[in-house]
């Protein structure tokens, strides 16, 4: 089976990333999906939240068969995807790897280390997410569109190569939406797991 490799700053780990995770799992068959905390982002500024809470938030999150994988973190240094998914690739060199992106991300992959060289390492799956549009972008399509497939099943067969958009139901919820939610003293049900709202009261995380 598949494994998916999800990556991103999780400040904080919220049920939209879980809800994607969850989907995977259920509708394309991945046996797991490994949470991959970025260390240092290439292109924004880097996280005021401190590491430890990052990570203290996802093992609350996180159950089987969701697992946290450290790989960006142990590195250290700034967090390019192309150099994680080949450090998995050489780990499992036969296996189907699934790259889960949001579609936010999937817009902006063109300004990715090594864009074009991720499909020889991987598969891609996006995820549609609230006001995105379906589909590749036109500056995308050069890149991606010979990819491009309808059957979940071709994720099983190939180890990379393979371009999927996933029909997941979605979520309206963002790490930016919930940080702006603490700040002005919103509530944080539906948006956190439970566990993981308990650690940010108890932190005080993300007040000024
Ligand atoms: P921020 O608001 O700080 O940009 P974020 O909510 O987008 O954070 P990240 O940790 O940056 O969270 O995202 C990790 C991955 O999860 C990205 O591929 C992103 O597209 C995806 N993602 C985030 N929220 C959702 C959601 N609600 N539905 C689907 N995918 C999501």
């Amino acid at each position: 089976m598949p494994i998916g490799l999800f990556g991103g700053s999780f400040d904080p780990v919220h049920l939209g990333h879980l809800n994607l995770a969850k989907s995977a799992i259920d509708l394309i068959g991945l046996e797991q999906v490994r949470f991959i905390p970025l260390n240092l982002p290439a292109h924004r500024e880097a996280s005021l939240t401190r590491l430890e809470d990052r990570l203290k938030m996802l093992q609350r999150a996180l159950r089987p068969p969701f697992f946290l994988d450290e790989t960006e973190i142990s590195r250290g240094g700034v967090s390019y995807t192309v150099e994680t998914l080949q450090s998995f690739r050489d780990e499992y060199p036969t296996r189907s790897l699934c790259l889960l992106l949001g579609k936010d991300s999937f817009d902006q992959l063109g300004s990715w280390r090594s864009y074009d060289k991720l499909l020889s390492i991987v598969n891609i799956v996006v995820a549609g997410r609230p006001n995105t549009h379906n589909g590749i972008p036109a500056y995308l399509k050069s890149t991606f569109e010979s990819a491009l497939s309808k059957s979940v099943t071709s994720l099983h067969t190939k180890k990379c190569g393979v371009l999927y958009f996933l029909e997941a139901p979605l979520m309206d919820v963002s790490s930016t939406k919930i940080r702006c939610n603490i700040l002005k003293g919103e509530s944080l049900m539906g948006l956190v797991s439970e566990e993981v709202a308990h650690f940010i009261e108890q932190k005080n995380l993300y007040q000024l």
